[in-house]
């Protein structure tokens, strides 16, 4: 259940809200959607207990759910959520591009590709700064470093810039530094990582876990939104199936379904679904065509060199004949890219 405070209604009436559920034994989570407080819990209060709390004042409204997400679910709010960061609006008609390398190297690679990009009417610029790597020997990111070459080359491009947030200890210098973090697949589920990231002010890209349900990667965004930040893009970016001439599966039959079940944006990143390059160009149409509101592309100005994932990053040049490509598909369903 959702309880909608009136936009008047001040600290006083939440505190004693917050103390009479957790005297119910309740976990109450508060959050905002812009102009009024919103505090959810897990279940249906009883008659007797809505009653009480109603006798508090300054409740607006008591919203009962069928289904276990709440605030991202259309029944909560039934049109498109659209994020606007710095005029660029993820959720609305323009199909937004993101792309760029899987990991932050040096400046000069950062350099080159983001002035490819930028010209290619990419709006985000992707790169990594902290890797959840398989093997304890692989490159593990720049760090902290990677963070301040990511932002110092922004100021030549101007596109946004997006990067992934692994650890609750560095939320806040990724949040400082981009504008937008990333969940990784891996970290879905890091519950303590979702709350973090709801304190943090900064839009946030949930990428679905490779083996999360559609229901778990909702009820991680939940987790998100019911922590404070309602700025929330979610990633299909392919599960793991039998399938093997993929590195994963890319499930475009969970953006059709999300789309019925939350006004959330949804992007899509064909790149780790496919880990090889040369399909790339399918997935990235059939994900416009299917509705997709991003997507997220890995790019490499020397694939052969990367430090992970060149074998399935395309280049520059291929990216933006790519992006020419999508713009017709684009059209066709009723948006611009
Ligand atoms: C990435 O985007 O670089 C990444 C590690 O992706 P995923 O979490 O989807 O594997
Ligand atoms: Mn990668």
């Amino acid at each position: 259940m959702l309880i909608k405070l009136n936009q008047n209604a001040g600290n006083e009436v939440l505190g004693l809200l917050i103390a009479r559920l957790t005297s119910l034994g309740l976990h109450p989570c508060v959050s905002s959607d812009g102009t009024h407080t919103i505090v959810g819990i897990e279940k249906e209060l009883s008659k007797e207990a809505m009653k009480e709390i109603s006798s508090i004042g300054g409740i607006h409204e008591m919203l009962p759910f069928s289904t276990p997400w709440k605030l991202c679910s259309r029944a909560f709010k039934k049109e498109k959520t659209q994020i606007t960061v710095k005029g660029v609006t993820i959720g609305g008609p323009e199909v937004i591009m993101m792309a760029g390398p899987c990991a932050i190297e040096s400046e000069e690679q950062l350099r080159s590709i983001a002035k490819q990009l930028a010209k290619a009417r990419v709006k985000v610029f992707r790169a990594s700064a902290y890797k959840p790597r398989t093997s304890p020997y692989s490159f593990q990111g720049m760090g902290v470093e990677g963070l301040r070459l990511h932002k110092l080359v922004q100021q030549e491009h101007g596109m946004l810039i997006d990067t992934e947030v692994m650890d609750v200890r560095d939320v806040e210098v990724v949040a400082e530094h981009v504008d937008i973090v990333r969940i990784g697949a891996r970290n879905m589920q890091n519950f303590n990582l979702l709350k973090e990231v709801g304190r943090c002010g900064k839009p946030v890209i949930l990428k679905r876990g490779m083996s999360a349900t559609v229901e778990e990667w909702l009820m991680s965004a939940e987790y998100i939104m019911a922590h404070g930040n309602h700025q929330v893009i979610l990633c299909e970016r392919g599960i793991r199936t039998f399938e093997n001439s993929t590195r994963s599966t890319l499930d475009l039959s969970s953006v059709a379904v999300a789309r019925q079940l939350t006004h959330l944006p949804i992007i899509v990143d064909p790149s780790h679904a496919a880990g090889r390059n040369d399909i790339i160009p399918a997935l990235c149409k059939a994900s416009v065509a299917i509705g997709a509101d991003g997507l997220l592309v890995e790019v490499h100005h020397t694939p052969d060199t990367a430090k992970c994932d060149g074998k399935q990053s395309l280049l520059p040049h291929e990216l933006a004949q790519l992006v020419l490509e999508l713009d017709a598909i684009a059209r066709a369903m009723g948006r611009s890219l």
